[in-house]
């Protein structure tokens, strides 16, 4: 094993940074050996087998490529839970689950709730597991992502309703339908930000799940806050993750579209990264 480790930090050293290098490899041999940590190291001089090697070889070469790990393995954790992923949805993101952990901490009490744009559900599935909330929605257009949301759902035991939708056009929703709690992670990446961006989001995240038209980088926010204006109740809150640059612009959106109470929270880098507002009461604003 201490010589596969060496090949696999030789591979890697020139693209990622050394402490990335030693949580791939710690990854890349608990998955292929299925060793717990105390095995690992009670086993740290054996060679592993030759086929063992070869599934090694093969992570290691995608790796090269800059495929995420998470998609080559399937799966990634998010708020202490499994999730299955694959190039059809975002991979969970830090940040997310803060954004979670904010809607765990002041929504508990709440009974329903809704996310729009799901992807691989990992909003609604932790947010299920939680808390006590009776109805927990996900709603996606693409049905990949509600294929492998559907699969989360069962894969954690969470009961959570996944629905194909377009936030521009959803269908077959009585207009006096209310959610307690409306959440979102919509796109929000200017395409004028993808110079800027790593090999390994452009190159396999869906675009789908992350750009917005450089000239309207609201265009979803403004959409799902008109849809939440109708179907949150008076004084129902509407969550969102929001691109860094936008803190001040989002708040006066929601600010315009009637909302109240409007906070925004930082991430665990400093970066402006969340927002919250509630409904008004109907007339007031
Ligand atoms: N946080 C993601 C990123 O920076 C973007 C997620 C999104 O567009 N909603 O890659």
């Amino acid at each position: 094993m201490i010589k596969t480790k060496k090949y696999i930090r030789e591979q890697l050293a020139p693209l990622y940074p050394p402490m990335e290098v030693e949580g791939l490899i710690r990854i890349i041999l608990e998955q292929v050996t299925g060793f717990s940590p105390l095995q690992m190291h009670l086993n740290q001089t054996e060679p592993l087998p030759e086929s063992k090697i070869m599934q090694i070889t093969e992570i290691v070469n995608r790796l090269c490529k800059s495929e995420p790990i998470q998609y080559i393995l399937g799966e990634t954790e998010f708020y202490g839970l499994k999730f299955n992923v694959s190039p059809g949805v975002l991979i969970p993101r830090a940040e997310t689950e803060e954004l979670v952990d904010w809607i765990v901490k002041e929504e508990a009490g709440c009974k329903s709730l809704l996310d729009i744009g799901t992807g691989s559900g990992c909003i609604p599935i932790s947010i299920a597991k939680n808390t006590s909330m009776e109805r927990i929605e996900g709603w996606d257009i693409s049905e990949e992502a509600l294929t492998i949301a559907r699969a989360n759902a069962n894969r954690n035991d969470a009961r959570v309703q996944f629905s194909n939708q377009d936030i521009f056009n959803p269908t077959g929703i009585d207009e006096h339908k209310e959610w307690e709690v409306i959440v979102s992670n919509p796109p929000y990446v200017l395409k004028e930000e993808s110079a800027l961006m790593e090999k390994n989001v452009l190159d396999f995240e869906p675009h789908l799940a992350l750009f917005v038209p450089d000239e309207d980088p609201l265009l979803f926010y403004r959409v799902i806050a008109k849809f939440a204006k109708v179907h949150l109740p008076p004084h129902g809150k509407l969550y969102f993750e929001i691109n860094e640059r936008m803190g001040e612009q989002t708040s006066a959106l929601l600010r315009e579209l009637g909302f109240y109470e409007i906070l925004t929270r930082k991430d665990l880098q400093g970066k402006v990264r969340m927002i919250r507002g509630r409904k008004a009461e109907i007339g007031q604003s």
